[in-house]
């Protein structure tokens, strides 16, 4: 293993983290850099190297790995004190990110200006996912680049989705999905809140559906979750998921394209941070289905933080 590609990682993270574990595990030499220091300190007992900056992790032809919260703050590593220069020439940013289709066709522009190439790589997958290397993956980019991050990305997930060659397009895909998921939270909420106000026990109706219409890992897991009411400790946050509902709707706007559901869900999501819960799982928007019907909340299950 020891001729394996050298990586830099960027974002250490719910996901970064047990991300660029698989890698070490693989065997590729890694540089990482995480804004609050201390969080790579397991990965560097391990072997990895610590950075003192995002751009120490970049190296003329190499590869850097970014896996951040959101398209600000990973603007904000390429840019100032970033990798974007020192790639050049040849070296690849596979981004991991959920970040806009704009945000992907501007950075590809500003890294092919510089000699680099920019390949979007957003995934799905949640951070247990992560660490089993589970994660399906969504690529896009220029063709020669994707295909040298496809081998790379096979230590970290399952599956990979090519989309062509626009940067944007992995993003649109991944904005889809997510979109797909949280409606698919709302219908459970809304089903489950009906059975609970006639008699019966949203876990009998997510094991029905889980088990026979719906015997797919969303509406499985999800599932459990809201119909236990466990919300903490959040795997995916709230306001991230905030954050991605706010994606879809500003990519319909600008492709004009009405999403009704998409606005109810990034309403529920809104509500659950105006009542305290950004350190809530973003599934716990199923919770303004129950309240709208004049639940009162489930007691959090013991142990649970909140
Ligand atoms: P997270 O646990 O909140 O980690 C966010 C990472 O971004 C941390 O390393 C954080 O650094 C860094 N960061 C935030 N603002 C920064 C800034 N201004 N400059 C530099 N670094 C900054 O989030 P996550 O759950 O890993 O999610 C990361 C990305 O994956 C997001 O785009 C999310 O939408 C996507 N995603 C998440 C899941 C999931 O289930 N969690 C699944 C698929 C995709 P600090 O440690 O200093 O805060």
């Amino acid at each position: 293993m020891a001729d394996q590609e050298a990586i830099g990682f960027v974002g250490l993270g719910r996901m970064g983290e047990p991300i660029a574990w698989n890698l070490l595990r693989a065997g590729h030499p890694l540089t990482v850099w995480n804004r609050t220091r201390g969080k790579g300190a397991a990965l560097v007992a391990a072997g990895a190297r610590e950075a003192w900056d995002p751009a120490e992790t970049g190296s003329a032809g190499g590869i850097v790995f970014t896996m951040l919260s959101d398209d600000r703050a990973l603007e904000q590593v390429v840019g100032s004190r970033g990798f974007l220069e020192r790639l050049a020439p040849g070296g690849i940013h596979v981004s991991l990110s959920t970040v806009s289709p704009e945000t992907s066709r501007r950075l590809a522009e500003r890294h092919a200006g510089e000699g680099s190439a920019y390949v979007a790589a957003p995934v799905f997958g949640r951070p247990e996912a992560a660490a089993a290397g589970k994660l399906w993956v969504c690529l896009s980019g220029e063709a020669t680049a994707r295909g040298r991050a496809v081998a790379l990305l096979r230590a970290v997930s399952q599956g990979l989705f090519e989309l062509g060659d626009d940067p944007g397009a992995a993003n649109v895909a991944k904005l889809c999905g997510n979109f797909l998921i949280a409606a698919a939270m709302e219908a459970m909420s809304e089903a489950f809140t009906l059975g609970e106000k006639n008699g019966i026990d949203p876990k009998t109706l997510a094991d029905l559906f889980g088990q026979t219409l719906f015997a797919c890992p969303i509406y499985q897991n999800y599932g459990k979750t809201i119909a236990e009411g466990r919300f903490t400790p959040a795997g995916f946050a709230l306001p991230l998921g905030l954050k991605d509902m706010s994606l879809v709707l500003a990519t319909a706007t600008s492709s004009k394209t009405p999403m009704p559901v998409a606005n109810l869900v990034r309403d529920r999501l809104l509500t659950g941070i105006a009542r305290g819960r950004e350190d809530h799982d973003w599934s716990a928007l199923s919770l303004g289905a129950r309240e709208e019907a004049g639940l009162t909340r489930r007691p959090e299950p013991e142990g649970t933080g909140s």
